[in-house]
């Protein structure tokens, strides 16, 4: 008898899962066995006249048999090791930006390693780069770049890579044709666009001299002093406070320095400071510091928030009308790209979100170019990121070739490789990617639904974390999917809560039934100042710590709220957290 049922909708998205307790195993099953089949018939077909190489008889020869035994009970020890594995599939899981795969990605995902493909070139992949272009396209039609180039890297930090390596390669570009057409500035050099590049007539020679990639840079950088008689100190990264650590492997990477990275204050609701970002513009420009990018983040490792990408672009749109500046714009998406699948004309979908996250995400379409992971909030199996460009020329830029591999560039698809900082590169996360994209959809259909409703249980367990646990403070993050909280008696220093807080995620953490999986984090003070701030105040606390500790929870799992479940995950999280309060207070 179970009178709890979920509406036909609902019911529609749960084919898309394996279920918590391995519900849709037999369909799943079928399909997995499925793809076996046709794996071995593909290889039976292709040379049939070829004969066996393993006959009857050697598979019936001892050592052949021992050997086959040896790796059944080694596959049966790791299978038991990976018993011990977090169980990310479970709606208990609450704690980074990873949950459930969803089925279609994970059978793209199988399938591909069965064949294997190397989407380096055309020559290694004869169909995954094809797959891949066509999921590069879906993405783009997203985000909205109609015309998007891009490819799928191992992750977000790659992604990040990919953009830095560009905006540089084409900030030293504009530079050093600047620089040799006789302009005296560096800054205004680097800013010029593609369309002042191509009419600027230099001699490549000339313009080789001024480029600090083409010889030594420190030579380089003596000759770009002479030449505009300031001191050239290098380009700077405009990267907002809360920023993911990738940023400052970047600058790291690419040898900018860690001078090079200029900070864009936060305000104080956590996001960028629009403000700050057009005082750091102008800055570099009396400095003459070339700018290799602005970055905006949509959905902050901390919190999930959006920063206001339309206001950036418009700072941004107004230096370029007024004085001609163009400035690469990056979106780091790699948490929050998926968000845009709620744009459009159903309010249902899209009212999961602010009217100020809409403007941000619709702004998405206007900025150069944009990283996103699908193996986050895509429900992809690792490793699946990507990186796009809305201009083609942005991307194909710095070409590298090698003589041992056959790179073509023809109408239909052009090879990767002399493109990619990375070299061979699996077609799984691509191909996962274009089953997502043609069984969910990316639009308000498919992924807009599943993850409005992340959004709308969010807000609904913020709310009752709120109502119901005394002293929990719940820390603004009124954007997307995550939540951060901390706990904090009226009046209580900020010291007091983060050990108090602390104490809590060890309960989580140390507890032997697992009853749920947390992530914490600390926020800076340097970083959050404001944000701080304003949230010590809200119980009358003092900020005597340099930093906020929170426990965070990333509420993507689609069955954190299902009727039909014997468990009420909120309800048990509340009772458990409330049951620590007590403890705490009773050994304190
Ligand atoms: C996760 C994340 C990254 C890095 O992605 P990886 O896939 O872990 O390399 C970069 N930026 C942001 C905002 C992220 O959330």
């Amino acid at each position: 008898m179970n009178p709890i049922k979920c509406s036909t909708a609902e019911a529609a998205l749960k084919g898309l899962f394996l279920g918590p307790q391995a519900e849709n195993r037999e369909w799943v099953a079928e399909q997995i066995s499925q793809l076996l089949k046709s794996w071995f018939e593909w290889r039976q077909n292709s040379f049939p006249k070829d004969g066996w190489a393993i006959s009857r008889d050697d598979m019936q020869s001892a050592e052949y048999l021992s050997r086959r035994k040896n790796t059944e009970e080694t596959l049966k020890y790791l299978t038991t090791r990976f018993e011990a594995e977090i169980p990310k599939f479970s709606p208990r899981y609450i704690g980074h930006m990873f949950s459930e795969m969803s089925l279609p990605a994970l059978f793209g995902h199988i399938l591909t390693l069965l064949h294997n493909p190397n989407n380096i070139s055309g020559e290694s992949s004869k169909v995954g780069v094809f797959i891949e272009d066509e999921a590069i396209q879906a993405l783009s039609k997203m985000i909205g770049y109609p015309q998007g180039s891009g490819h799928f890297t191992s992750g977000g930090t790659i992604a990040n890579f990919e953009a830095v390596y560009r905006a540089r390669s084409r900030c030293y570009s504009w530079l050093s044709a600047g620089l040799a057409s006789g302009i005296t500035s560096a800054f205004s050099s680097s800013v010029m666009g593609w369309h002042q590049y191509d009419n600027s007539k230099v001699c490549r020679e000339e313009a080789l001299k001024f480029n600090p990639l083409e010889g030594n840079p420190f030579e380089v950088s003596q000759r770009i002093f002479k030449h505009t008689h300031n001191a050239f100190l290098g380009p700077v990264l405009l990267v907002p406070e809360h920023k993911h650590y990738s940023w400052v492997k970047a600058a790291n990477v690419f040898g900018l320095g860690a001078e090079s990275f200029w900070s864009v204050r936060l305000d104080n609701e956590g996001r960028m400071d629009v403000k700050d970002l057009a005082n750091q513009i102008l800055k570099a420009e009396q400095e003459d510091r070339p700018i290799l990018m602005a970055v905006s983040v949509l959905g902050t490792t901390e919190l999930g928030m959006i920063d206001p990408i339309h206001k950036v672009q418009e700072v941004l749109d107004s230096y370029r009308a007024s004085k001609g500046w163009h400035i690469w714009h990056h979106i780091d998406a790699a948490y929050g790209g998926f968000f845009c699948s709620l744009l459009g004309q159903d309010i249902t979908v899209s009212n999961a979100l602010s009217t100020e996250s809409l403007k941000a995400l619709s702004a998405v379409a206007t900025t150069t170019s944009l990283t996103i992971d699908p193996h986050k909030l895509g429900y992809v199996p690792y490793s699946s990121g990507a990186f796009l460009t809305s201009n083609p020329r942005d991307y194909f830029q710095n070409p590298f070739g090698a003589p041992y591999v056959d790179f073509k560039a023809q109408q239909a698809h052009t090879d990767k490789g002399p493109f990619t900082l990375e070299g061979s590169r699996s077609a799984t996360g691509a191909v996962a990617t274009w089953m997502t994209a043609n069984c969910i959809g990316l639009s308000q259909e498919g992924y807009g639904k599943i993850i409005a409703r992340t959004i709308q249980l969010k807000s609904e367990f913020e709310k009752s974390l709120k109502e119901e646990v005394r002293h929990l403070r719940v820390a603004p993050s009124t954007d997307t999917n995550l939540i951060g909280f901390c706990l904090a008696a009226p009046g209580e220093t900020l010291s007091k809560s983060n050990a108090r807080t602390l104490e809590a995620f060890k309960n989580f953490h140390e507890n032997k039934d697992q009853v749920f999986f947390v992530s914490k984090t600390k926020i800076n003070k340097k970083s959050y100042e404001l944000y701080i701030n304003d949230f010590v105040n809200s119980w009358e606390g003092q900020v005597d710590s340099d930093e906020l500790v929170l426990i965070r929870l990333c509420i993507m799992n689609p069955f954190f709220k299902t009727k039909e479940m014997k468990v009420d995950y909120q309800k048990l999280f509340i009772s458990t957290l409330k049951e620590m309060e007590i403890l705490y207070a009773r050994s304190n």
